[in-house]
């Protein structure tokens, strides 16, 4: 089988100003090597009681890189024009009720035929309010078919239909026994970037403007330099998306591809993200986060040379459309929180006519650019590098975190608020009021402290902002107070054990040596906080010390006793040379002396009285 792959990025809208009438829609899609060509049967029927004249005019916007092959009705060519990537058409003749009046649409994209692994890839957009059904016709060889999130191993005729009543993303997906696409890997600087070979001399320099200029930009506003990613291109079987990352890599699906102008943005969109994660966390709001990666897309994009185009005229058109529970129901997606968010929207006509996501992205993209600059950027992500703390993808109160954020670092709330991304917020402001009271707090201990005791009140204090950027209070609340407490109980032990360590020292003589090596040894641990050592030390000298100073009263008691002797004048050298070792501090030589002396003496005492006693017996036996 030949080695042919084909991706489809058709975007398709249907508007209709007044709707007199029921419309369906049939997409037949045919793919050939060289193009893939969709043929698309309208058929419109006037409700009872109405009429459609001749030249009404119809709308439907069709994928950006279309070519349109030919347009007819039953009876031939119709009248139309293109404009802004919408088709006009105009009947030619009268529709009256139960009449069934049909346009044929063929047109096919330009950029296909596309290869990409094994993958049909087919994205509508479609609002079937104003029509019942959509049917899409797919080929004869397709299988596995996703549509949004479900699976269809088969169906039936090779066609899918959708009925009224229905909004939103079609995201088709199929397969076909293919062989596999040869990849290559390109290596650059800040990431490796793997891709079908095919287009890699469209893609290469593209990336490198990326690696070379857009990284180190990112980098600066983010004040944080990363490490080697890898971007991968890979097939989207399932889900709504153009780029994502997920350990360290980068995953665009391979549509991507198929839009050169885009490309650079969508990377930088995604590095962003990246950035964003590394920095801040993954807690942020969607409303937030994608608007700063919106912003931060388009600004780098454009300063490596990509422009794109953004529909802003919506901002007007649509912003007294929105409700909070827009913005909730966004972040209910992407987060787990209160389902009453869920399924509980009311479908405006902006929504219809431009789409959930378009409206999302335009309005976060515009509501971020116009509230905060890149110095912002660059102070928050400062701001949580040094503290060592994230927003967590689970912190709770996460528009209170990012009002607090716009407080904080100059930012601005007033259009958050009136597109109603924010509203009655917590204000988280006064919280962080006390995080700063408690650290000057502890700020103003240590400065009338000898050293720096507190790296662990002060550690347990920054996280304490931990769990205020997480929205919980509770914990924050505890840090704090347990960061003072600590604090002020280290201040206390560190007083006694210096007022200890002065005590002992200012009691200390020259035969104190040892002791006073083990009060050093006990200040050097005082002055590193490690108290519990300190206090060993301290209790150790004060032992060494009542030793000596048992040994020093001895010692005195001995000699004062040798002096008063009679016999002690003997010995009045040696006494002297004691004197002389007492004065050099040397204990220990004064005391072997005074010893010997001591049992000299007292072996003297003996031998007299030996003599004393003999000569007694001797005189006795003499006289009687
Ligand atoms: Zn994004």
């Amino acid at each position: 089988m030949k080695k042919f792959l084909v991706v489809f990025l058709f975007i398709f809208v249907l508007f209709f100003e007044n709707s007199f009438g029921e419309t369906n829609i049939e997409i037949d899609v045919n793919i050939s090597e060289n193009y893939s060509v969709y043929l698309l049967t309208w058929s419109i029927t006037p409700k009872y009681g109405y009429y459609y004249p001749y030249g009404s005019e119809f709308k439907i916007k069709l994928p950006r890189n279309f070519e349109i092959i030919n347009i007819s009705d039953d009876d031939g060519e119709v009248r139309f024009f293109t404009e802004n990537y919408t088709l006009h058409l105009f009947t030619s003749r009268n529709i009256h009720y139960p009449n069934i009046y049909r346009f044929y649409i063929k047109f096919k994209e330009i950029n296909n035929p596309v290869h990409c692994d094994n993958e049909f890839y087919f994205r509508s957009y479609f609002s079937s309010k104003d029509f019942s059904i959509l049917r899409i016709n797919l080929p004869d060889f397709a299988k596995n078919i996703f549509v949004k999130d479900k699976e269809y191993g088969r169906v039936y005729n090779k066609s899918l239909t959708f009925y009224g009543d229905d909004y939103g993303y079609i995201s088709l997906f199929f397969l076909r026994d293919n062989g596999d696409d040869e990849k290559i890997l390109l290596n650059f600087k800040k990431f490796d970037l793997e891709i079908p070979k095919r287009y890699e001399k469209e893609i290469y320099p593209i990336a490198k403007k990326i690696d070379e200029n857009a990284i180190p930009a990112l980098e600066e506003t983010f004040n944080k330099k990363i490490n080697k990613t890898l971007i991968k291109f890979v097939p989207q079987p399932k889900e709504n998306w153009i780029c994502y990352f997920q350990n360290d890599s980068i995953y665009c699906g391979v549509g991507i591809l198929l839009d050169y102008e885009n490309i650079a943005e969508n990377i930088i969109h995604e590095f962003t993200h990246y950035f964003i994660s590394k920095t801040i966390g993954d807690g942020l709001p969607p409303w937030f986060e994608e608007g700063i990666a919106e912003k931060l897309g388009n600004e780098v994009s454009y300063l490596i040379g990509y422009e794109k185009d953004i529909n802003f005229s919506i901002i007007e058109e649509c912003k007294n459309e929105l409700k909070h529970y827009f913005w909730k129901e966004w972040e209910c997606e992407i987060f787990d929180c209160n389902s009453s968010y869920l399924n509980l929207s009311f479908v405006g006509k902006c929504e219809q006519r431009y789409g959930k996501e378009n409206m999302r992205y335009i309005f976060s993209f515009y509501a971020v650019n116009k509230s905060i600059d890149n110095n912002f950027i660059k102070s928050v992500s400062s701001f949580f590098q040094e503290n060592n703390i994230k927003i967590e993808s689970d912190a709770k109160n996460k528009n209170s975190i990012v009002v607090l954020l716009l407080d904080l670092f100059q930012g601005k709330k007033e259009f958050f608020e009136e597109f109603k991304m924010i509203e009655n917020e917590t204000d988280f402001i006064t919280y962080f009021k006390r995080f700063e009271e408690a650290k000057n707090k502890i700020e103003e201990i240590k400065n009338i402290s000898d050293f720096d005791f507190y790296e662990k009140p002060k550690k347990i204090l920054s996280y304490s902002l931990y769990y205020l950027f997480n929205g919980n209070l509770s914990e924050f609340e505890k840090n704090i107070n347990i960061s003072l407490e600590l604090s002020k109980s280290i201040m206390e032990e560190a007083n006694q054990i210096k007022n200890e360590i002065q005590k002992i020292n200012s009691s200390l003589t020259c035969f104190h040596d040892f002791v006073s090596s083990l009060i050093e040894e006990a200040y050097r641990n005082y002055a590193y906080a490690n108290f519990d050592e300190s206090i060993k030390y301290l209790e150790k000298a004060e032992l060494e010390k009542s030793i000596i100073d048992k040994r020093i009263k001895d010692f005195n008691k001995t000699f004062s006793e040798i002096k008063e002797n009679f016999l002690g004048n003997i010995f009045s050298n040696d006494l002297k040379d004691i004197e002389n070792y007492i004065l050099e501090c040397n204990l220990e030589k004064a005391e072997k002396k005074i010893y010997e002396i001591d049992k000299n003496i007292k072996i003297l005492e003996i031998c007299l009285f030996a003599v004393l006693v003999t000569f007694l017996i001797l005189v006795f036996i003499k006289y009687y």
